[in-house]
């Protein structure tokens, strides 16, 4: 019998991993996508959408698939499906680790400011700036609906409401570019920039185009990782720590 592993996903991480483990012997995976996103890009092997149904919907899953370990690779951001994986893992005794690429690290130049949600993002702003670059999503918009600044929002797919009065919409997905970056910055007349401590490469540009431009940029905190869930930075130590709690499979 291969052993089964469920990816929960919905990020390059999350896909990239998938393709390891397909390309592995002896492993069958299943990739879980919550079905926010129109079109995701979908990984190799199989592939189910759609939650679970919290904690005991997920364990009930775990149970009925005859499900061997559980890597959670899902956004940094995505704290529910994180903590209702390490309730329903631990109810099922199914081995669980998480992938999460790390954050990123302020340099010199860098004016950023911390916030600990989209709330006290929102309640940053006013201080900064008149004209923000919002990059936080589009399903926490509600925090920053009251503001009365003028905003570009980027998102994969389209918000819906409630959003702030004065915004305009660019529908667009990552990787970026430092001259694309710049450019929207530069066009918009934007002077303060908002993000997720999401890390990674592909939205990172915007914080060196911010660094160009002297403008400051409220970064949201992660939420932590449930206690007790072992925490790989990588995908090769995803798959180290995939062996180590599962037994030797290749
Ligand atoms: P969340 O708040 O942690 O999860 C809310 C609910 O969505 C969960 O309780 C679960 O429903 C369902 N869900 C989430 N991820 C799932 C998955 N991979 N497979 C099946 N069900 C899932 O998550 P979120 O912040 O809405 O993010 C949803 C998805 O988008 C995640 O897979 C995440 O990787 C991806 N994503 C999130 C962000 C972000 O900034 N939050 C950014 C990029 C991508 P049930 O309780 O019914 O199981």
């Amino acid at each position: 019998m291969p052993l089964h592993v469920l990816v929960l996903g919905g990020t390059t991480e999350a896909r990239r991993l998938a393709e390891s483990l397909v390309a592995a012997d002896g492993i069958r995976v299943t990739s879980s996508l919550a079905g926010r996103v129109a079109r995701p890009r979908l990984p190799p092997g199989e592939v189910r959408v759609g939650g679970f149904g919290g904690t005991e919907g997920l364990a009930e899953w775990l149970r009925a698939h005859h499900v061997d370990a559980v890597i959670d690779a899902t956004h940094p951001f995505a704290g529910t499906i994180s903590f209702n994986a390490a309730s329903a893992a631990a109810a099922v005794h199914v081995p669980l680790l998480a992938l999460r690429r790390p954050g990123w690290v302020p340099v010199e130049g860098d004016r950023w400011h911390i916030a600990d949600s989209l709330a006290g993002a929102a309640g940053l702003l006013p201080e900064l700036g008149s004209r923000a670059f919002l990059t936080t999503g589009r399903m926490g918009l509600a925090a920053f609906a009251g503001l009365d600044l003028w905003f570009l929002m980027r998102s994969v797919d389209a918000p819906g409401t409630p959003c702030p009065a004065r915004m305009e919409v660019l529908l667009d997905r990552g990787p970026f570019t430092l001259e694309g970056e710049r450019e929207l910055i530069r066009l918009h007349r934007v002077d303060v920039l908002v993000t997720k401590d999401s890390g990674g490469d592909a939205t990172a540009p915007k914080l060196a185009a911010a660094r160009a431009a002297g403008i400051p940029v409220v970064v949201v905190r992660r939420p932590p990782v449930p206690p007790g869930v072992p925490v790989a930075g990588t995908l090769e130590e995803a798959l180290a720590l995939l062996r180590h709690l599962t037994g030797p499979w290749f």
